[in-house]
């Protein structure tokens, strides 16, 4: 199984929770550390392991239990929500140039499996209907222009290789039938990649793949060797392939790569062998770049997009409790939604309520997040979204420091200036930052009604209509 010790390690910690009725900021303790534990031994890097156990334990004590579901089952969901953040949330999919070709440049350490990835990523786009074309960057290898050259077969454009036959290929069941440009050994990378992307003009394909050079570790040679190879290309994709075998030191790499020659995200090779998940953990959290694609084996069709929800349910092996967490989710969802709205009907929505709803929109994910789900919402700036985000804070300041009586009756707040200047000073804010009912609506049922409105919160009004 992949990742099979992460999953055993991650056992412990749900196990310890069967018997709890809640989760509480101590019985969460041993399980945190059991996490901790198995995502250190799955080589995960230690500030991401860091930040992920906090993120976890901040959910688990500050949201309460979903009603019908267990704490080592809710323990699982939060798990496995964050999880998905780690690795990127949505899949990364390869960008296509506007106009052909697509250029994909393909860099990495020897070994890793970049020459082996060239021809199944031209494989995989045949597949989607593209046509393809490889290019034969590997000069200091002349064995894998001739890997490349039987690995893609068949019709060689222009090849003027001395072909050492050598490769003896064992896995290459599959042809994959496209052609490949290779010049042979005695011209710079550069200079193949300018006369390789002519072809490929002349040719009209859609896809230009070259693969580089690798080397056993990073040297200033095969970075400079890289950029210009890059200056040459202008590449649409430049992917770092990297051995998951390797663990967090893939994520490093990636970091490298990408602050040395700039990339837009990684290709996971050996997903197959017995890797322990660091590399698939650690890549996006570390460099920023995501994991576009993953290779799960030596046969040519073994390459897939990475799939970020996908990897987490099988990191956890418990699809049938997170599909009852959620499906509780949703009725308790709903059961709310209805809760929420029987009380605006019936005109008692104060700032309980609010508050309620605030921090259940909080829980859903950053503001962005929960925006981007709203359609029509796509056109708003970060810029804005902070802006929201700080109103929100002010408002939920200003209810803190209400007294019980005044959350539960907005027109106390309403009718009393000094009830006002009160909470606006306690808050540490001034008047005119008030919440809407007190200063600035008159009518209590307006005031309601708006209230309950999230586009007519102050702050939020103006930037966002
Ligand atoms: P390069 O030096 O980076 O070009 O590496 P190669 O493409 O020559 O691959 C090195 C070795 O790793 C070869 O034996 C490949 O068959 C093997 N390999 C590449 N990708 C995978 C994979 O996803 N799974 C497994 N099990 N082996 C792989």
């Amino acid at each position: 199984e992949m990742f099979g010790q992460l999953t055993s390690g991650l056992e412990a910690a749900w196990n310890k929770l069967k018997g709890e009725e809640v989760l509480t900021k101590e019985n969460i303790v041993e399980p945190m550390r059991d996490i901790r534990r198995a995502l250190l031994e799955a080589d995960v890097s230690l500030p991401v392991v860091r930040r992920f156990v906090q993120a976890v334990s901040d959910q688990a004590v500050g949201t309460g239990l979903i009603r019908g579901v267990r704490p080592d089952q809710q323990l699982v969901k939060i798990v496995n929500d964050e999880l998905v953040k780690l690795m990127g949330g949505e899949v990364s999919e390869l960008v296509f140039a506007k106009s052909n070709p697509t250029v994909i440049l393909l860099a990495g350490l020897q070994g890793v499996g970049k020459t082996t990835v060239s021809a199944k990523l031209a494989l995989y786009l045949k597949k989607q209907g593209k046509s393809c074309m490889l290019i034969a960057g590997d000069i200091y290898r002349p064995a894998a222009i001739d890997q490349l050259v039987i690995l893609a077969e068949d019709e060689v454009v222009v090849e003027f290789v001395e072909r050492i036959l050598t490769c003896g290929s064992h896995l290459h069941s599959q042809v994959v039938g496209v052609p490949v440009y290779a010049a042979g050994t005695a011209i710079k990378p550069a200079e193949i990649a300018r006369q390789g992307l002519q072809e490929a003009r002349k040719k009209n394909v859609d896809v230009v793949i070259m693969d580089t050079a690798g080397r056993l570790q990073i040297d200033k040679a095969m970075m400079d060797e890289l950029k210009e190879v890059k200056r040459v290309l202008n590449p649409t994709e430049v992917l770092l392939v990297v051995d998951a075998m390797t663990g967090q030191e893939a994520a490093a790499l990636v970091t490298t790569f990408n602050v040395e020659i700039g990339i837009t995200g990684a290709i996971l090779t050996k997903l197959d062998g017995d890797s322990r998940g660091g590399a698939a953990l650690s890549v996006k959290e570390v460099s920023g770049k995501p994991i576009k694609l993953v290779g799960r084996g030596e046969r040519m069709e073994d390459l897939e997009p990475f799939y970020p929800d996908r990897m987490a349910g099988r990191i956890l092996g418990m699809g049938d409790v997170l599909s009852f967490v959620e499906k509780a989710q949703e009725v308790m969802a709903q059961e709310d939604a209805e809760e929420l709205q029987s009380k605006i009907m019936s005109a008692k929505f104060d700032f309980n309520d609010f508050l309620k709803q605030t921090r259940a929109v909080a829980r859903m994910g950053s503001m962005s997040r929960v925006i981007g789900m709203i359609p029509g919402m796509g056109k708003v700036t970060p810029a804005q979204i902070r802006e929201a985000e700080k109103s929100l804070k002010l408002m939920e300041s200003m209810i803190e420091v209400m007294t019980p009586e005044e959350r539960e009756k907005p027109e106390l707040l309403a009718e009393s200036p000094a009830r006002r200047k009160r909470v606006a000073q306690d808050s540490g804010k001034t008047e005119q930052q008030a919440p809407p009912g007190t200063a600035r609506r008159k009518r209590r049922s307006e005031s309601r009604r708006q209230f309950a409105d999230t586009s007519a919160r102050p702050g939020i009004d103006k930037d966002f209509q």
